[in-house]
């Protein structure tokens, strides 16, 4: 029988790590390298995100450097999606286009390859923990940029107390364990 949100959202918080002042002074740091070390934990992830997403006609999954590649890839597959890496500025080999967003201090940006998404295609936005929502709001604006239409954004963690559904409003948001 497959496992309920609820029993599958206890299983995999007790695989979550908290490494206060990472990577600085004040960041409870949500690290997921325990569940994905975990094949029962990193499957039942898999299997569940995969159930949501099948069937809904998607054609890219879309995984923000560097931990949104490892959700995105296996799901990719299960949802017989092809897979999209958006990676930071400079490190995609081909013609990209970009979108930057604001950090704390100063800027970043994010990249995707420009013939990555077709017009009118379907795709899913993945990533481990929405904090401030700028990061995933670029990468719709990426989509956008290439004709896209976003199914939904689905995180791992969200961080409430950030208040990043804010900044992605317009979109459906899914988030699994809310802190
Ligand atoms: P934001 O743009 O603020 O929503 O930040 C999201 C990006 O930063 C994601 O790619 C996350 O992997 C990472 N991130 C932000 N805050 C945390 C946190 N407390 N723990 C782990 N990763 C985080």
């Amino acid at each position: 029988m497959a496992i309920t949100e609820t029993q599958l959202i206890e299983k995999l918080s007790s695989s979550i790590r908290d490494v206060p002042d990472f990577p600085k002074k004040g960041i409870l740091f949500k690290d997921i390298m325990p569940l994905l070390a975990s094949h029962e934990a990193f499957k039942s992830l898999i299997d569940f995100l995969a159930q949501r997403y099948r069937g809904r006609g998607i054609k890219k999954v879309l995984g923000i450097e560097a931990r949104g590649f490892i959700l995105a890839a296996p799901l990719a597959l299960e949802i017989g999606a092809g897979m999209v890496p958006v990676r930071k500025k400079g490190k995609l080999p081909y013609k990209t286009i970009s979108a930057s967003y604001d950090l704390e201090y100063g800027q970043d940006t994010l990249q995707v390859h420009e013939d990555a998404i077709a017009k009118g295609e379907k795709v899913l936005i993945i990533d481990d923990v929405l904090a401030t929502g700028g990061t995933a709001s670029a990468v719709c604006s990426l989509v956008k940029q290439l004709g896209g239409e976003v199914d939904e954004i689905a995180m791992l963690i969200e961080l409430l107390f950030l208040k990043g559904r804010n900044k992605i409003e317009d979109y459906k948001v899914f988030s699994l364990i809310k802190y």
